[in-house]
């Protein structure tokens, strides 16, 4: 049986959030259909923050309006406190992505709070919806491979996150390298060490290719037996600290390196790198990733260049 590889799609949140280029609501929704109509079934759609902190995420609620709940697909919405949570309440999301991150330093810069306020603000959202229901939550530890203002982020912190996700009965907790300075065998060690912590969380991984290792980590990812990996059509993003960074790794390039490797997306590979190409133009820049250079693996009978 041929193994399946999650992927949840990042692009209109993570991606778009960090490019300079704000996209209008229409433009939005415009690029969530084109991926769900790629396969996409798990998208992270939109973010419940302050509009005014990040204009590229504003009208959350007009994104999800447009989008009716349908059996098979999941909308996720970030949230980072109970604020955001209410909001998300409201709206047709199917998941709440809850970030915690790994860093005092980044924690306060990223959003004003503490890695302890942090975990408090995810306790308060685990219990309110322990008592008034709505969608399921995961959660993502960010920066959890190296932090741009405190640098190395101990193992020990990441893993004690991990084990407050647990205790709030959290069934996905992902690790997150926000700024991209993961190499592969850092990812097998932390890994380990998450799932060791919350054995019973799916575990999902978070790449961001800012130093050419995310597709190197999303493999050591997949041997150390992670399930469920993030990516964003035509590697859209950067990252608002490192102002030359790339985005996450781009789901085209995932998609063929898992599909070569025998492993199962439920994605198109065609559609999603014409897809990573339009979203590129509309941003007004090249597309991230390389299967929109190079295009997907050589088909005998089609038109070939000259080798040299
Ligand atoms: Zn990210």
């Amino acid at each position: 049986m041929t193994r399946r590889i999650e992927i949840v799609e990042v692009g209109p949140r993570d991606g778009l959030q960090n490019e300079a280029v704000v996209l209008s609501v229409e433009e939005r929704l415009d690029f969530i259909r084109r991926l769900e109509a790629c396969g996409a079934r798990r998208i992270e759609a939109v973010s419940f923050v302050n509009p005014r902190r990040v204009p590229q995420m504003a009208g959350a609620e007009e994104i999800m309006a447009a989008l009716p709940r349908e059996p098979g697909r999941s909308r996720i919405g970030l949230v980072l406190n109970l604020r955001g949570w209410e909001r998300l309440r409201a709206t047709s999301c199917d998941e709440a992505n809850v970030v915690v991150c790994a860093s005092d330093a980044f924690g306060l810069r990223n959003q004003g709070a503490t890695v302890e306020q942090q975990l408090e603000a995810m306790h308060a959202v685990a219990a309110d919806r322990a008592a008034r229901g709505g969608p399921p939550l995961s959660l993502t530890v960010s920066v959890a491979f190296g932090c741009p203002f405190e640098g190395e982020v101990p193992l020990e912190r990441v893993v004690s996150i991990v084990r407050e996700g647990a205790r709030a009965g959290v069934p996905e907790i992902a690790l997150a390298d926000t700024i991209g300075v993961a190499d592969p065998w850092a990812v097998r060690r932390r890994m380990e060490a998450a799932r060791q912590a919350a054995p019973d969380a799916r575990i999902r991984l978070h790449f961001h290719d800012t130093r050419n290792t995310g597709l190197a980590n999303a493999a050591a990812a997949v041997e150390a037996g992670a399930d469920v990996l993030d990516a964003s059509c035509g590697g859209i993003g950067g990252c608002p600290f490192a102002p030359a960074a790339t985005g996450n790794i781009a789901t085209e390039d995932l998609v063929y390196m898992l599909e070569r490797g025998g492993f199962e997306t439920g994605l198109d590979l065609d559609a999603l790198i014409a897809t990573g190409r339009w979203i590129a133009a509309r941003l007004g820049r090249p597309a991230g990733s390389a299967l929109a250079r190079a295009g997907g693996f050589p088909r005998p009978g089609a038109s070939a260049g000259q080798a040299a």
